[in-house]
């Protein structure tokens, strides 16, 4: 078996960076990335036989943990029977009950293969229904890496120092307007500058790709408030939210009911996955039955239902949201009191099952004041715990993610392991 290094050597002459996402390269912290040849529990094995605490869960989904056994049964099961059939299978219909079950506002939905394709897919619908072009994102905010989307956006492409693609032509970047989150004010002066032309809102209702971002209070129901006013279509990306910070989503936890939902990371249970739904009226503009295209070869796939399923019934049996909001507290005192003791000025915001760190004085509450946290002190900390044996996301501007599997023993350590690499900075 090679080594980290040596895969990474072949890697980088055929694949370019020598990885499938940019994230993934280290670019943004420095050194080289390791490869993981398997993980359990909250467990990472690399190809160098180093075993890693891993707080990126393979960036959202595995909210039970690596390689559960009832995800892993349901997938072997599933094999048995072929690994795609291009056409309807009895499990996208379970799927969908579940999802319409559990996500307040769904009322259909339509399976595809990403969180990617989800929202691409949710705006060109919105852009359909209302017959309008412009939508509006909020600066931070990664919906993916479609053309109307890649615009002022979080995670890798803000890690990498390239919110705005290029190859994206000035005439679609024209149809986003970009607006800071939890900015009343900026929304309302948008829609007066538009009048009759926006299609729709997406917003991540907790931002997730920029470190993680709570709304203010009363944000998200003004959010509401504003499209209904003005007729456009309200999109919640949950592709990270869904199923982690409540088995609705945030849209349960707030009591919003927003017009679309996209769905990604935890329902294909590590499988690749998306989902699109809504209000009924709106998903039925969806071919065949409307004019707004959307297809998938695979969409449906019987492995990825049966994984997503599993985990689903899992998260239904177990209702785990108040231990892992336990877990994530438990985390954010050990680093705020690691930060306090050191003299570092820190930032921890967590809710549930998710937590980031901005070394920073200022409290963070959109893009602007996400800047502002030390990011070479964040890629100093990221090495002081993985020389340590605790994994976080190799970049400060991605949000953490805790699974039942961190419960007991991993989370103390972690904690204790955290600790100590802010008290090396
Ligand atoms: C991860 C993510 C996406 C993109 O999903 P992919 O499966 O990586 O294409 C979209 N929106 C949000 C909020 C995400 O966190």
């Amino acid at each position: 078996m090679s080594t980290s290094e040596q895969l990474f050597e072949r890697a980088k002459k055929i694949i370019p960076g020598g990885v499938n996402s940019p994230v993934r390269a280290f670019r943004s912290v420095g050194g080289a990335p390791f490869f993981v040849k398997a993980a359990y529990g909250a467990t990472l094995l690399t190809a160098d036989d180093r075993e890693l605490i891993d707080f990126v869960c393979t960036w959202g989904p595995a909210i039970h943990g690596h390689n559960h056994p009832r995800i892993t049964t349901a997938i072997a099961t599933a094999l048995e029977h072929g690994t795609s059939f291009g056409t309807p299978n009895p499990y996208e219909v379970e799927m969908a009950e579940l999802i319409v079950r559990f996500v307040p506002s769904i009322q259909k939905v339509r399976m595809c293969n990403s969180g990617t394709e989800a929202t691409m897919s949710a705006v060109r619908l919105a852009r359909g229904f209302t017959r309008r072009d412009k939508i509006i994102k909020f600066a931070g905010c990664y919906h993916g890496h479609s053309d109307s989307l890649l615009i002022k956006a979080g995670s890798g492409a803000l890690t990498h120092g390239n919110p705005d693609s290029a190859g994206v032509p000035a005439v679609f970047a024209q149809e986003t307007v970009v607006l800071p989150y939890n900015d009343t004010a900026a929304l309302e002066e948008a829609f007066d500058a538009n009048p009759g032309r926006i299609a729709g809102v997406i917003v991540e209702p907790y931002c997730g790709n920029v470190g993680f971002i709570m709304p203010d209070t009363g944000y998200l129901q003004y959010l509401r408030a504003v499209c209904t006013a003005h007729g456009a279509v309200l999109i919640f990306d949950e592709v990270m939210t869904g199923f982690r910070q409540a088995k609705g989503g945030v849209q349960e936890l707030e009591k919003i009911t927003p017009d679309l939902t996209t769905l990604g990371k935890i329902i294909g249970g590590g499988l690749p996955v998306g989902a699109l739904g809504g209000r009924a009226d709106i998903m039925d503009h969806l071919a065949p039955l409307g004019p707004v295209y959307q297809a998938g070869t695979l969409s449906g796939n019987p492995l990825a239902m049966a994984a997503g399923i599993a985990g689903l019934r899992l998260l239904e049996e177990l209702d785990p949201y108040d231990r892992l909001d336990a877990l994530g507290r438990q985390v954010r005192d050990a680093l705020l009191a690691a930060a306090r003791k050191k003299g570092i000025p820190a930032q921890v915001p967590q809710r549930g099952s998710m937590f980031s760190i901005f070394f920073s004085p200022t409290p963070v509450r959109d893009y602007a004041t996400a800047l502002k946290g030390d990011a070479q002190l964040y890629a100093r900390f990221f090495h002081a715990c993985l020389d340590r044996g605790v994994y976080l996301a190799p970049s400060a501007y991605e949000t953490a993610f805790l699974s039942t599997a961190h419960e007991g023993e991993a989370i103390d350590r972690a904690c204790e392991t955290m600790t100590a690499a802010i008290m090396s900075l």
